[in-house]
């Protein structure tokens, strides 16, 4: 499943390849691919000039020369392309947005679990965003205030990582290797986290997050590419995820695999002490 960098990366893809395109003609080609809040069809994309493509958690935006935005999720399994005319339908292929340099930007998913859809904006950002906290790369980003809600909040540490009202964009595998960098049991209860630990935690998000973004996100999961049909390669130094069997680099203790909030956690017992 695309997390943050990868969604990052894509967004970089699209500002490269669509900012000032004007979009000639759209064909949704699976009802699943229109996300069912959506104020209009996606045909209504029609004439619509493409601004500034700007990213919150793992959700996209388009401005456009229109009061709404246009959005979109990758779900599981959903990618962009840029394609010229002539290249051969995908075999998941779910929107074509034909662009007036006869480029498509094709929306692929295999899994349907990824939309596009037309929204208002509530302030800066679309209403399918507004209950999306800021990420650690937001501008908007509150890192006090943020260590004040975890300071007090009751549940296991690796779920309020992944609730996306408080923080966003940390997915599954994130929240293991952040754990695992900062030296947390995934149950740990919030509240029981010194201030120090909260802190350290923070900055391990930070620079997982980071090295990511950097190498272009992992992609483990051959379904996923990035807008240019490139996987990354993160996936070559994850510390935890997936890692359950094989030995910590650290210590040299088996790494464990647990199920936290209906998903899978993986930790080293001996560094990550509950
Ligand atoms: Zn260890």
């Amino acid at each position: 499943m695309p997390e943050l960098p990868e969604v990052e990366t894509v967004r970089l893809g699209l500002e490269k390849w669509c900012v000032g395109r004007t979009i000639t003609r759209v064909e949704t080609l699976h009802p699943r691919a229109t996300n069912p809040h959506s104020i209009a069809a996606l045909t209504s994309l029609k004439r619509a000039h493409i601004g500034q493509i700007c990213r919150r958690g793992k959700f996209l935006w388009f401005h456009l020369d229109r009061p709404y935005a246009l959005v979109a999720h990758l779900g599981m399994s959903g990618q962009f392309r840029i394609q010229d005319k002539a290249m051969v339908d995908e075999k998941h292929l779910r929107v074509r947005l034909t662009l007036d340099n006869h480029q498509e930007l094709r929306f692929i998913d295999q899994r349907t679990f990824g939309w596009l859809g037309l929204s208002n904006f509530d302030g800066d950002v679309p209403d399918f965003v507004k209950d999306i906290a800021p990420d650690i790369f937001d501008p908007a980003f509150d890192r006090k205030a943020l260590k004040k809600i975890l300071q007090k909040k009751k549940s296991e540490i690796k779920r309020v990582l992944l609730d996306q009202s408080v923080m966003s964009g940390v997915g599954n595998i994130y929240a293991d290797e952040s754990l695992w960098l900062a030296k947390i049991h995934p149950q740990r209860s919030c509240d029981s986290l010194s201030r120090a630990k909260i802190k350290a935690l923070l900055s391990s998000v930070e620079s997982v997050m980071s090295k990511a973004l950097l190498e272009g996100g992992t992609s483990f999961d051959s379904l996923y590419t990035n807008v240019n049909g490139e996987s990354g390669y993160f996936e070559h130094s994850l510390e935890a995820y997936g890692r359950d069997g094989e030995n910590c680099s650290r210590c040299d203790t088996q790494i464990r695999r647990i199920i936290v909030g209906g998903r899978s956690s993986h930790f080293c017992p001996r560094c990550q002490r509950l």
